[in-house]
């Protein structure tokens, strides 16, 4: 869902609002703004004429002062797409009306504003197609829509090509083991609510699968919030045994009856569990797919719509 924000300056300019994208020309560019975690996300689909405008205007959206001045989180990108993402603070608005200003006039003459995404060649006054890939518009030639299709097929078979839920699994295990040190060494030392380092395992979980060649889909956060959640049940009682064994006489007990203790006296039951919930929520966190710092290169199109 678009956010009120995104939402405003859109009308303003006369952009197409789709539930999850808002794209249109702003100063003669092709520009798509979406929300994200925290940010705003703005696209801007353009052909840079060399390395060189490409390498100052990643200089320029990295500069100390404009990160500041404009409020931006990061950028990336290569010569065909620039992605830029904003701080969601409360004079977004403003700056990004500061922003368009001062970049368009950086970047003009270093950028071609109405090239083709596929062949790179001008577009003429009524032959581009505007499509979503990813949910950024591009603009092609009419002409080029089917080799865009065949890039994208083609991309998408070779990325399924030989993934396999079962090859994740071993990842995602390796993964979530690394990743439950943290929550154990915290179940010994931990004065606090560390609930949160949840996350760490989930993550790692998720690069673990995904590394080792795992399949993506509906499956996928299912069974790396199992696995996690596994590991964070049973390295959470291991942290808590090597406490009470290092603690012995503070809890008079053997770090073996503290076992039984867990799961017989619902004081410690109670908080074991609600420790462990909140891990899970942090997990569910960590290995989901709306999580991204830095989304995955936009250089290969992997989903297309009709803009
Ligand atoms: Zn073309």
């Amino acid at each position: 869902m678009l956010g009120y924000k995104i939402s405003k300056l859109a009308k303003q300019w006369g952009f197409k609002l789709l539930s999850d994208i808002a794209y249109g020309r702003l100063d003669g560019y092709l520009v798509s703004f979406r929300e994200d975690i925290g940010c705003k996300e703005m696209a801007v689909a353009l052909s840079f004429k060399d390395e060189e405008g490409f390498e100052q205007a990643k200089g320029f959206l990295s500069t100390p002062y404009n990160m500041e001045t404009y409020g931006i989180m990061s950028s990336s990108g290569f010569k065909r797409l620039l992605i830029i993402k904003f701080l969601d603070t409360e004079d977004f608005t403003l700056r990004i009306e500061r922003f368009r200003k001062i970049f368009f006039a950086y970047i003009e003459g270093k950028v071609y504003k109405n090239h083709c995404y596929v062949c790179d060649e001008e577009l003429g006054e009524d032959e581009a197609d505007i499509r979503l890939i990813d949910n950024i518009a591009y603009q092609v030639h009419a002409s080029c829509v089917d080799k865009l299709e065949q890039m994208i097929a083609q991309h998408d078979k070779s990325y399924m090509k030989d993934r396999t839920v079962k090859k994740g699994i071993g990842g995602a295990v390796a993964g979530a083991a690394l990743g439950s040190l943290p929550w154990m060494l915290s179940q010994i030392a931990a004065t606090f609510v560390v609930g949160f380092l949840g996350f760490v395992i989930g993550y790692a979980a998720k690069k673990g699968y995904e590394k080792t060649g795992g399949t993506s889909g509906g499956k996928k956060t299912l069974i790396l919030a199992l696995i996690s959640s596994g590991f964070a049940a049973v390295t959470q009682l291991i942290g808590w045994l090597i406490a009470f064994a290092v603690n012995r006489t503070a809890f008079r007990a053997n770090p073996f009856t503290v076992f039984v203790r867990v799961f017989t006296t619902p004081d410690f039951l109670h908080e074991y569990v609600g420790t462990l919930l909140l891990c899970v929520w942090a997990i569910i966190l960590g290995c989901s797919n709306f999580w991204h710092i830095n989304r995955r290169s936009h250089q290969e199109p992997t989903e297309i719509r009709r803009g």
